[in-house]
């Protein structure tokens, strides 16, 4: 009763279509100090807010720099100026840019709608307006990888719709809805593939929700290892559609059982930093074969000691495994790639490939949920 109270409480009422506009900041992890901007299609109109507005045509760049908290700016053509912030606005609809950070290792992100730069401590905060629709092929892409069936990449595009919509918050009080990076869905920008431009418009608008109509929590990761894992063992927050299921498609991939060995001076000095003698640790081994554990949380010497720890130090691809001690080395015996949780990529690829199609995958990771328009779904205010 209590948890349902408190449920009600964070769902907001208002429309969701208020979140078809999305801002996302670019360049999020490299976070440049100097940009370049260059329309690749249709004239945009820059405004810095003081003067009137400059017309930047096709293939015109703009250099944007920060300098003493505020923005200096330079088109091509020799105009320039010093500004608050910077706005670059399309002024045909079918207009489309690039912009680079020189500076940085980033690839250029080819992008459209409106791009607003201002200073920011240390570097630019560069805010890309576009539409949710317009920005989904270049995460599909991002999290799916460029090759695939049609309905694999379906499956994915209501996946990372159902995460903007539920986390379109996240960034509210940096004053955006989401960031370019892993912190949120990593964006490309526009792209070319075509098959995955054509999967985000055949499921437009399509989200996945729970009994209550509430946005799910759209878990997915690489390769399961035969059985996928509940969220309550991982996160330890539970979710009636994120529990585990056994997956029978995804064995075909090399992810789905794997084998590292460890030099036992390694796992040695990894004890010592968790307190550890090593030679005490008996309780973490496994003999050959056994099945391996999801989440192993085990107490040696008093001092708790889990998988994931052990994944992060020696950058395994799942928590999933078993340890064997074998001469001067750790054998690891692994099952799939990453967390476990909701929608397995490889069994899903493999469904699609059998013509099982998006919606039937779908509700097979995540049982009892429905696909449905986004103006029948609620988000919870904080996700
Ligand atoms: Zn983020
Ligand atoms: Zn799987």
């Amino acid at each position: 009763m209590m948890t349902r109270v408190f449920i009600t409480i964070l769902i907001a009422l208002f429309p969701l279509t208020a979140y078809g506009e999305l801002s996302i900041r670019i360049f999020a992890r490299t976070k440049p100090v100097t940009v370049v901007f260059t329309p690749d299609n249709g004239v945009y109109l820059l405004s810095d807010g003081q003067h009137g507005d400059v017309r930047i045509l096709p293939g015109e760049t703009v250099a944007v720099t920060r300098h003493a908290g505020r923005v200096i700016y330079m088109t091509l053509s020799g105009i320039s100026g010093v500004a608050d912030s910077l706005t670059f606005t399309p002024a045909g609809s079918s207009s489309v840019f690039r912009l680079r950070a020189p500076a940085r290792n980033e690839a250029v992100k080819t992008l459209d709608g409106l791009l607003k730069i201002k200073s920011f401590p240390g570097s630019l905060q560069i805010i890309n307006v576009t539409s949710v629709e317009s920005y989904l092929p270049g995460v599909v892409r991002a999290e799916a990888g460029k090759y695939g069936p049609p309905d694999y990449f379906k499956a994915q595009a209501v996946v990372a719709r159902t995460y903007v919509y539920r986390n379109a918050g996240r960034h509210e009080l940096d004053g955006y809805n989401l960031c370019d990076d892993t912190h949120c869905q990593v964006y490309l920008g526009l792209i070319s593939e075509l098959p995955i431009i054509e999967a985000c418009r055949a499921t437009a608008g399509k989200v996945l929700i729970d009994r209550d109509s509430m946005l799910i929590v759209p878990a997915f990761h690489g390769n399961c290892g035969g059985v996928t894992a509940s969220s309550a063992d991982v996160w330890l927050a539970g979710y009636p559609y994120l529990v585990s299921v056994n997956d029978p498609w995804c064995g075909y991939s090399a992810s789905s059982v794997w084998k590292k060995s460890l030099p036992m001076n390694d796992w040695n000095s990894f004890l010592r930093t968790k307190g550890i003698k090593p030679g005490e640790e008996a309780v973490l081994y496994s003999p050959p074969g056994s099945k391996p554990v999801r989440v192993m949380n085990r107490t040696v010497q008093g001092k708790s000691i889990t998988s994931e720890e052990i994944r992060l130090r020696f950058d395994l691809r799942s928590a999933y495994f078993t340890l064997t001690p074998a001469g001067d080395s750790l054998t690891v015996s692994g099952r799939g790639y990453g967390h476990g949780v909701g929608l397995c990529q490889d069994g899903a690829k493999a469904m699609a490939e059998k013509r099982v199609t998006y919606d039937k995958i779908i509700t097979f990771y995540y049982p009892g949920i429905s696909i449905t328009d986004i103006k029948n779904a609620r988000r919870p205010v904080r996700p």
